[in-house]
């Protein structure tokens, strides 16, 4: 089985490597998209993004990175995908994710299922805009995503 689990990554934490291994271990190909969003103003670009995953990334053979611009029911369509895999948090999440999951599926040809990671309890607070917002003001986040994250995190900062 092939699944997306797509999101912004705007840095990727250590709650969604969290995820993104734990998909790994059950489906034969993961695909991380990062999603293009109009409305979001990003602190990193597409390609930071997009290296700071593959470096982490690069030994996992069935695991993918992508960047898409479209809808996300195109982009599972037009790559044979599966399943959609997002995580959840807290209730918080829920009914976001709820919305998009049905909204999916009513638009997409193939009925396509949203399927959800429950997060790590230790990784249930931790947000890319929480670790941005802490960082914004001069704190150490390196225990909240990984090293190449938190020192390209600082160098934006500085
Ligand atoms: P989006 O902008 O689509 O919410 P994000 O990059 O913020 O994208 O998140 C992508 C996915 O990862 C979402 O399903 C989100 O709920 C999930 N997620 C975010 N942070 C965590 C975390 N700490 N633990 C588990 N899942 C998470």
């Amino acid at each position: 089985m092939k699944v997306v689990y797509p999101g912004s990554f705007d840095p990727v934490t250590n709650g969604h490597l969290d995820i993104i291994k734990r998909a790994a271990n059950i489906y034969e190909e993961v695909i991380v998209c990062l999603l293009i969003n109009p409305r979001k103003n990003y602190l990193f670009d597409m390609d930071e993004r997009i290296e700071m995953l593959e470096e982490l990334l690069y030994d996992y053979d069935n695991i993918k990175i992508a960047k898409y611009s479209g809808l996300l029911i195109d982009f599972v369509e037009e790559n044979n995908v599966d399943a959609i895999i997002r995580g959840i948090r807290a209730v918080s999440d829920y009914e976001t994710e709820l919305q998009l999951a049905q909204m999916n599926k009513f638009y997409s040809k193939k009925n396509i299922e949203t399927l959800f990671m429950v997060a790590e309890p230790q990784y249930s607070y931790l947000s890319s805009s929480i670790v941005k917002e802490i960082a914004s003001f001069n704190r150490d986040v390196s225990k909240l995503v990984p090293e190449n994250v938190a020192k390209k995190i600082k160098s934006k900062f500085n």
